[in-house]
């Protein structure tokens, strides 16, 4: 099991990782039709912190006991025993934003959309890391922890 780590001090704060998120979780997975054709729009699941002149993009940290999973009451949230990943199942979410409260790391977001929330999923099923593979200046990366 691996995490996404970040690297402020490389980081240009360019958002990249941000738009690149999104199109991996788009439809069409394509950056031009997934922001002009596409109905719903595809949303990040991870934000770029600004802290002037630090700049630094935060995702899930898929931790080994995760608060969010304890917290969440309608089991919509788990812990996948073989990839680690925490994952989250929107048919099983009430949207009571539980998990908001105690992730400690603010990592997961409320969807703007509907009731319920996103996260990041470690882009489970497809076959790169969207935000590390496509940041221009390899301010993320995957390690083995
Ligand atoms: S969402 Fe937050 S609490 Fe849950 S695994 Fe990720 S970082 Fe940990
Ligand atoms: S690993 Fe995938 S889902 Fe997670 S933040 Fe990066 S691009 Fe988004």
């Amino acid at each position: 099991m691996g995490r996404i780590m970040a690297k402020p001090e490389v980081c240009m704060g360019c958002h990249l990782c941000e738009v690149w998120c999104a199109v991996a979780h788009s439809k069409s997975k394509h950056i031009v039709k997934a922001f002009l054709y596409e109905v719903n729009k595809p949303l990040p699941r991870l934000v770029v912190e600004e802290k002037l002149p630090l700049t630094f993009a935060l995702q899930c940290r898929h931790c080994a006991e995760p608060d969010c999973v304890a917290a969440c009451i309608s089991g919509a949230l788990s812990k996948d025993p073989e990839s680690g990943i925490v994952v989250h199942d929107p048919n099983q979410c009430v949207g009571c934003y539980s998990c908001v409260l105690t992730c400690p790391y603010g990592n997961i977001l409320i969807n703007p959309r509907q009731r319920g929330i996103i996260k990041c999923d470690l882009c489970a099923g497809m076959d790169t890391l969207y935000c590390v593979s496509r940041c221009p200046n390899e301010a993320l990366v995957y390690v083995d922890c």
